[in-house]
């Protein structure tokens, strides 16, 4: 479905085996570390038990999902716990829709298997390969001015503990946890399982078209509310917002895919193969990427298609880049986003990647950057060639000073200090961390970062 900067790449495979210290890096390419041990858990106990192992030997424990978080977050240095084989669905309701995944499930395979129950989750970011622990650890969304992001949707989940239990956390289990545990940034145990509310299969009509970018900022609060799950790209040195624009439909609604003929030339070639050579051209000569950009504009985004909700909401990223995403209020996206076309066109920089704007419901996950207000994401991309610094440094002080929160898996510089004024109930947060793991056994630098010592 995707036309543009398109496609996915699973990250590479873990080491098999428990004791292999081979290096481990992520999609981006922005972190690395060799692992003292990996180990590879396929139940609770088993996760418990690597635990209560690393533990003796005073090792810190990381959980790694797909390893698609642009920070530091799941770096582990001490003992990685690969989830690889704690995955599918342990139990599944389809009249309520309550379904419990193992932790390490792919959002792929979920949907898939989901699918083959006549249920969907509710709603989804831009990719699916990441593990369902990770999206929800690090407060992944999607668009949607009525829906929140993956956390929302979750019911309960189980988490193997610091000192050896196996705690059930929900709104009626240990309740005094689970505004934390909903997004927990890997900080407070190792998620076992996730009991996730999904909905019954249905099918979304997507119309993606060029529209011209004042309009769409200068009514963005009434705009993105326009369809059910509204975005749209802006490629700098251009004028024009490409939206796309999906419509929540039965499951019996007509569904016309995008045929294999269009949908290769649109999200291969287009959308990956001649954007990397186009991406490389413009990184060796940077004056080649306005036009580049308006011919990307141009040819690569108008279709309307209709096809399952998955299909629709996920797509492949090949291209190699790094990114920062900060959430601010919805009046602030126009002001944002001109901010951002002047400081790139004062610095003369030439930026190839497009800038993505998102909506989502306010929602009350203590750590979710959507936590009570309805919120807009702003995303800047740059190719993984490039040198990202000057410009998303200029866009962080842009975005901070519009009350924005950065995305916990993507960029920013940001540290304890300075995130606590963003957040409620940062404070509730940290004394539940406290509380759950004293001894620090799931920290890491990032972690330490953002959360404190
Ligand atoms: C190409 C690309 C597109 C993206 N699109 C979007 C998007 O549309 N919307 C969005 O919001 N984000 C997006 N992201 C960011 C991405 O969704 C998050 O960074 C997500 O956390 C990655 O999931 P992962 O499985 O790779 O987790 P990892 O990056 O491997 O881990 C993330 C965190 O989860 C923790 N974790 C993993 N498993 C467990 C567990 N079992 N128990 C406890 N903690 C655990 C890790 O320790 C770490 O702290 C994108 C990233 C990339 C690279």
């Amino acid at each position: 479905m995707r036309s543009i900067v398109a496609t996915t790449h699973e990250s590479r495979p873990q080491p098999r085996g428990a004791g292999a210290p081979r290096p481990w890096r992520n999609w981006a390419r922005t972190e690395q570390v060799t692992p003292v041990r990996v180990e590879r858990p396929a139940s609770g106990d088993e996760v418990v038990a690597a635990i209560a192992r690393a533990r003796t030997e005073g090792l810190p424990v990381k959980a790694i999902g797909s390893g698609h978080s642009f920070t530091g977050i799941a770096v582990a240095p001490g003992v990685q716990l690969d989830l690889t084989d704690l995955a599918g669905i342990s139990a599944i309701d389809e009249s309520s829709g309550l379904v419990t995944l193992a932790a390490g499930t792919k959002l792929h395979a979920a949907s898939a298997m989901l699918h083959e129950h006549g249920l969907a989750f509710e709603n989804l970011g831009d990719i699916d390969v990441q593990s369902i622990s990770g999206a929800l650890s690090t407060g992944t969304h999607g668009t949607g001015r009525a829906f929140g992001g993956l956390a929302t949707q979750l019911r309960a989940v189980t988490l193997a503990t610091a000192d050896g239990r196996l705690l059930p956390v929900s709104p009626t289990e240990n309740a005094e946890l689970w505004p934390a545990a909903r997004l927990g940034l890997g900080a407070l145990g190792v998620l076992v399982d996730l009991t996730v509310q999904t909905v019954p299969t249905f099918v979304l009509a997507a119309d993606e078209h060029p529209e011209p970018l004042d309009a769409v900022l200068d009514d963005w609060p009434n705009r993105s509310a326009q369809a059910d799950h509204v975005e749209f790209y802006w490629f700098p040195h251009t004028r024009l917002a490409l939206t796309r624009n999906n419509t929540r439909l039965p499951a019996d609604a007509p569904r016309t895919p995008v045929g294999p003929v269009k949908r290769w030339v649109d999200d291969d070639l287009l959308g990956n193969g001649l954007y990397e050579v186009l991406c490389r051209i413009g990184s060796i000569a940077p004056g080649t990427i306005p036009g580049f950009n308006r011919l990307a504009s141009g040819v690569a985004f108008n279709r309307q298609a209709a096809d399952y909700s998955h299909r629709v909401f996920a797509s492949e990223r090949t291209v190699r880049f790094r990114e920062m995403e900060y959430s601010v209020p919805l009046e602030a996206v126009a002001p944002v986003m001109r901010e951002l076309d002047r400081v790139i066109e004062r610095n003369g920089w030439r930026i190839s990647f497009p800038i993505e704007v998102r909506a989502t419901a306010a929602d009350d996950v203590w750590l979710s950057t959507a936590h009570g207000r309805a919120s807009s994401y702003i995303a800047v991309h740059r190719y993984h060639r490039e040198d990202a610094r000057d410009y998303f440094a200029a866009a962080e002080a842009i975005l901070r000073a519009h009350d924005g929160r950065p995305h916990w898996g993507k960029l920013h510089t940001r540290s304890a200090a300075d995130l606590r004024p963003a957040y409620a109930h940062f404070d509730d947060f940290l004394a539940v961390r406290d509380r759950l793991d004293p001894d620090r056994v799931f920290t890491n630098d990032y972690l330490d970062r953002v959360l404190g010592p």
